[in-house]
């Protein structure tokens, strides 16, 4: 059951027809998804509308990462939107072509050491197995622009450190950011808009508002924040 972390249609808009392959991969498997660099092109740094949200990992490598607040971020860097009745941030797109506000003139990503996951996963698609819980990856064939790609174990391509660990932090957030959509499309469903807002408000003020120690582990504060919010 594939229930990726995009949404499908508007990365279609993004991206161009892909078809997500049926075959679910892990971390250990190998996927043909080497783009040699991503050499001269920057393709999937354009036209991503609100696509690549920022989960708060993501921000927490990137307010490690440019020294800002995430105050600071929203004033250039991030935009918010609203999904399914919450409101999440995602990295800006600026300029006629709509290109990623952390794209250099080069056509390079300047942020590449603190990158979202999303940019790290790309063109693999995450599956959020509904019943198991478990995550895995599949390409998102015909999404990349280079038509040569050589394989890569799917590990190596993620780029992240602990990833057992980020991973469980993933499906962590992915069921709690889906369980909140439901609550507060059953709110606005039944004409309950300010609860609707105060829960959407909720979700930023806790965990992205929330004064991080930068120094400190990011998981261990993840969840003391989880502990808090689900009370
Ligand atoms: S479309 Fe493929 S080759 Fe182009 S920037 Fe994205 S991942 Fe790299
Ligand atoms: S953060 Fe970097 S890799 Fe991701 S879309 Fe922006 S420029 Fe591209």
């Amino acid at each position: 059951m594939q229930d990726g972390s995009m949404n499908i249609s508007k990365l279609e808009e993004a991206v161009g027809p892909y078809r997500p392959s049926n075959h679910l991969l892990t971390g250990n498997d190998m996927a043909r998804v080497a783009c040699g660099d991503c050499a001269g092109c920057s393709k999937c740094c354009h036209e991503m509308t609100d696509t690549i949200k920022v989960s708060p990992y993501d921000l927490f490598l990137l307010r490690q990462g440019l020294g800002l607040s995430f105050e600071q971020l929203l004033e250039r860097y991030l935009d918010l939107t609203v999904d399914h009745g919450v409101i999440l941030p995602h990295l800006a797109m600026e300029g006629e072509d709509e290109h990623c506000v952390f794209l250099g003139e080069n056509g390079r990503c300047t942020i590449h050491p603190y990158r979202t996951g999303l940019c790290r996963t790309f063109p693999l698609g995450r599956n959020y197995d509904n019943e198991t819980h478990a995550l895995t990856y599949f390409v998102l064939e015909g999404a990349c622009y280079k038509k040569d790609q050589t394989k890569v174990k799917v590990k190596k391509w993620l780029d992240t450190p602990r990833l057992a660990e980020y991973e469980a932090y993933l499906v962590d957030w992915h069921y709690y950011v889906k369980d909140l959509q439901e609550r507060s499309m059953e709110l606005l469903s039944s004409g309950k808009q300010e609860e609707a807002k105060a829960l959407a408000m909720a979700l930023l003020q806790q965990f992205y508002y929330a004064e991080y120690d930068l120094e400190g582990d990011f998981y261990e504060q993840y969840y003391r924040i989880r502990r808090q919010a689900a009370r």
